[in-house]
């Protein structure tokens, strides 16, 4: 990036937010060297950045300078304690998550069309997923720890659920193995999208990245959207203008605010702080989807060694309803004792320990992301609402989950690691019991989304259209995990990258 005079600051597209999506778009649409295209984002480059880049070091970035890191509301339901990390850095979340990599499953995408996403049906959507760039392999043989391979043995056992060698190869409901990860298990290093999109094209003249520089406002004509108003990293504040379009992708927290600020969105939110109402769009920040999950730890007979490609490579898909098309039950294996949020209940970290994650892939309950104050510097409120849905069917799913995690420690040969069960321990057996302790120390995977939802006319709350389009408005699209109309049953994260895939797409006029 060089000349930045007023000529310079009027690109072809500007995308906002160099994260998962927005890399992949800005790396698409500038292989035709006649466009030009500027990517606006908050954080620096990752190039370079060894903390960023090995994989295995994501924990160290939880909470740290290249974390937004957002406070959730109370939950009363729930653990009012959470902090949801999203990354400031390009690359975005996929430069600091664990890469964990799963197509969603057909009955994921099905799903989006019969919600009045049309064009977003499994079929087509294959095409995307054969076109990503990232690295996707299944966890190295070498950086396969022996406790989670006895703990893969002791879930086919206990449970009689297939072992899974490649999750992605074909639609599953259950199984049990070693996950595909986005990474280059030689060196441990991330194929993000940033490594994958954006590091081999840095050098294209038609790219223009404006790193540590933060939208705070979209400039809107009428109906138009021609720009977004911008602060640098030196505190200069000026317009980025858009020949052709905006592309908003600054994730499903950042992306609702900005829109929020901008006067886009509920009118008698707007009003209440005085926003200039642009645009009424009741949808923006509703339908706030994550993906719960709860923890039971044990204490293993001595260390465990130590070779990982990232601490929890393993995992477990359960179908408990034969009705449901994919699973209702999904565990992580976590080779370290995760007792975070059980250690403000009174428990204590052992010296060495695994850990079990239930977690919900398809929750019932629904929350929504608002402002607290007219200010873009302050942060937005996200009341996710956890386990507040009618039926109790998250709460249940997470009781379920336990028992079945403590059915797969009593198996060998997992069985023969385990000293003790730590948290919640065997005194806790009731539903009520471990319904409460559940919710109590519940946690987060950060999978935040569906705040600025894809939907057709009959959706009131639907903020974007099947062409991710802001409905009313002109020249701006939303393509990142805000556009999710409901919570993919696996982690989102390559649903996020096809979703850029597909906006490209979209823009280039060939989907
Ligand atoms: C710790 C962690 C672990 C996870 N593990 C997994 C996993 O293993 N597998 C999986 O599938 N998913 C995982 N996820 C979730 C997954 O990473 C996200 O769903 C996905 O990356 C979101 O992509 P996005 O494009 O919507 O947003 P992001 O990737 O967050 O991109 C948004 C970008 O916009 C920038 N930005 C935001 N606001 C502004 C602004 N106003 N001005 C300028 N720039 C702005 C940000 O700096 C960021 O770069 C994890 C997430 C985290 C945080």
């Amino acid at each position: 990036m060089s000349d930045r005079s007023e000529h310079q600051k009027m690109y072809d597209y500007v995308v906002i937010g160099g994260g998962t999506a927005g890399s992949v778009i800005a790396s698409r649409l500038t292989e035709n060297p006649e466009v030009t295209v500027a990517v606006i984002e908050g954080g620096p480059s990752d190039v370079d950045r060894e903390d960023v880049l090995t994989l295995r070091r994501w924990m160290g970035l939880l909470g740290g300078e290249l974390d937004y890191d957002y406070p959730t509301t109370a939950q009363p339901r729930g653990n009012s304690h959470i902090r949801h990390s999203r990354a400031r850095v390009l690359g975005g979340c996929s430069s600091h998550n664990t890469l964990i990599a799963f197509k969603p499953l057909p009955s994921d995408w099905d799903e989006w069309e019969a919600a009045g996403a049309k064009g977003w049906g499994a079929v087509p959507m294959e095409a995307y997923y054969a076109r990503l760039r990232n690295n996707i392999v299944p966890v190295d043989e070498k950086d396969r720890n022996a406790v989670a391979r006895d703990f893969v043995d002791a879930a086919q056992t206990a449970l009689g659920v297939p072992r899974v060698e490649g999750f992605n190869a074909k639609p599953f409901t259950e199984g049990v193995g070693f996950f595909d990860l986005a990474y280059h298990p030689e060196d441990n290093k991330r194929s993000s999208a940033s490594v994958a999109y954006l590091h081999p094209f840095l050098d294209r003249p038609n790219l223009h990245l404006w790193l540590e520089t933060w939208a705070f406002r979209l400039d809107v004509d009428g109906t138009r959207a021609r720009g977004v108003h911008v602060r640098t990293k030196d505190g200069e504040e000026t317009l980025v203008r858009a020949r052709h379009e905006v592309l908003l992708c600054a994730g499903a927290v950042d992306s609702p605010r900005l829109l929020l600020h901008s006067g886009i969105g509920p009118r008698a939110d707007l009003e209440k702080f005085g926003i200039p109402v642009v645009h009424d769009l009741p949808g923006v920040g509703e339908n706030l989807l994550d993906h719960p999950e709860s923890v039971i730890v044990w204490e293993t007979d001595g260390p465990i060694p130590e070779n990982s490609a990232m601490d929890s490579d393993a995992g477990l898909f359960v179908r408990r309803d034969p009705e449901q098309p994919g699973p209702d039950l999904m565990f992580h294996f976590y080779q370290v004792p995760f007792t975070d949020n059980p250690e403000r209940l009174g428990y204590r970290r052992p010296a060495h320990g695994v850990s079990m994650t239930p977690n919900i892939p398809k929750p019932r309950s629904r929350g929504r992301l608002y402002l607290t104050s007219p200010d873009p510097s302050v942060k937005p409120a996200l009341d996710f609402r956890y386990f507040t849905d009618e039926d109790d069917y998250d709460a249940r799913t997470l009781v379920d989950g336990i028992r079945i995690a403590r059915e797969i420690a009593r198996t060998e040969p997992l069985a023969n690691w385990l000293k003790r069960e730590v948290c919640p321990g065997p005194g806790i057996r009731s539903d009520e019991e471990l319904s409460e302790y559940a919710r109590k120390v519940a946690h987060t995977v950060y999978h935040p989304a569906g705040t600025c939802r894809m939907g057709d006319g009959s959706d009131e709350l639907a903020v974007v259209d099947p062409e991710l389009r802001i409905r009313g408005l002109d020249g701006i699209r939303v393509a990142d995990a805000s556009v999710f109309p409901t919570m993919t049953a696996v982690n989102p994260m390559i649903g996020v990258l096809m979703v850029g895939e597909k906006c490209a797409d979209l823009v280039e006029g060939a989907a």
